[in-house]
């Protein structure tokens, strides 16, 4: 089996390192990630500017772009082989609810998909460096070898959030479905050094809506959240409704 590994932290990160040396007790792997941290990169390409990579140490490839660019120069270029799975993680941070639309873990996830290879994008509920990336990086080759054994129903893709507590403090995987948040965005504004106005993004804290079934409604009681997500963001009742418009 050949695995490709990637995520948006940056190839540095702890996370990442847990999960590539976690993952080869099922085959070989392959890191190929940004040379930096990309988080909240989302799904975007690089398409106006060159991109270089550096081999840091056999099989690690730091590529100066994001993490869909990252999927595509291991698939395309730099990988002899087409992998048999794409992991991206371990995110520093969960992804659940309308985060992943931000997501630069869940997109490379969602461009392997694109590309037909089965992916699982992997977050840990802790934005701490010391988080339990070991107990994390167990549970992501726990899900591999399912994805491996079975592969995925047709245009899926996992997103799995887990708990940040050793493993005998986590409760089995749920098999979730995308939450939502009540988001309220805040907009920082001071001044610089030179007198002009800067503005900064600021993220509050994340208020989900604790709805059972749902990814962050598992995580919040220290289950494994794994929910299967697909592209296809048509809202299909609304096709039914639009119908009925006069145009
Ligand atoms: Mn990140």
């Amino acid at each position: 089996m050949h695995i490709m590994v990637t995520n948006d932290d940056g190839i540095h990160a702890a996370g990442i390192l847990a999960l590539a040396e976690a993952l080869r007790v099922l085959g070989t792997v392959t890191v190929v990630a940004p040379d930096r941290e990309r988080s909240a990169a989302g799904h975007s390409l690089t398409l106006h500017s060159p991109l270089r990579v550096y081999e840091l140490r056999e099989g690690f490839y730091a590529v100066d772009g994001t993490p869909t660019d990252c999927v595509n120069m291991g698939i395309h270029s730099l990988l002899s082989v087409r992998p048999d799975l794409v992991v991206s993680g371990i995110n520093h941070g969960p992804n659940l609810g309308d985060d992943i639309t931000y997501s630069g873990t869940v997109a490379a996830a969602m461009e392997a998909n694109l590309m037909g290879i089965p992916a699982i994008a992997v977050s840990l509920g802790t934005f701490d460096r010391q988080g339990h990336f070991d107990a994390a990086a167990q549970v992501a080759v726990r899900v591999a070898r399912q994805v491996l054994a079975n592969g995925l129903p047709a245009d899926t893709f996992l997103n799995v959030n887990i708990p940040d507590c050793a493993a005998e403090d986590m409760l089995p995987p749920l098999i979730t479905r995308q939450g939502t948040r009540s988001f309220i965005g805040n907009i920082i504004d001071k001044t610089d050094p030179r007198g002009r106005k800067y503005y900064w993004i600021g993220s509050d804290e994340p208020g989900f809506n604790d709805e059972p079934g749902t990814d962050f409604h598992a995580i919040n009681r220290r289950h494994v959240s794994i929910t299967p997500l697909h592209l296809d963001l048509t809202n299909y009742e609304s096709i039914r409704i639009l119908g009925g418009w006069t145009l």
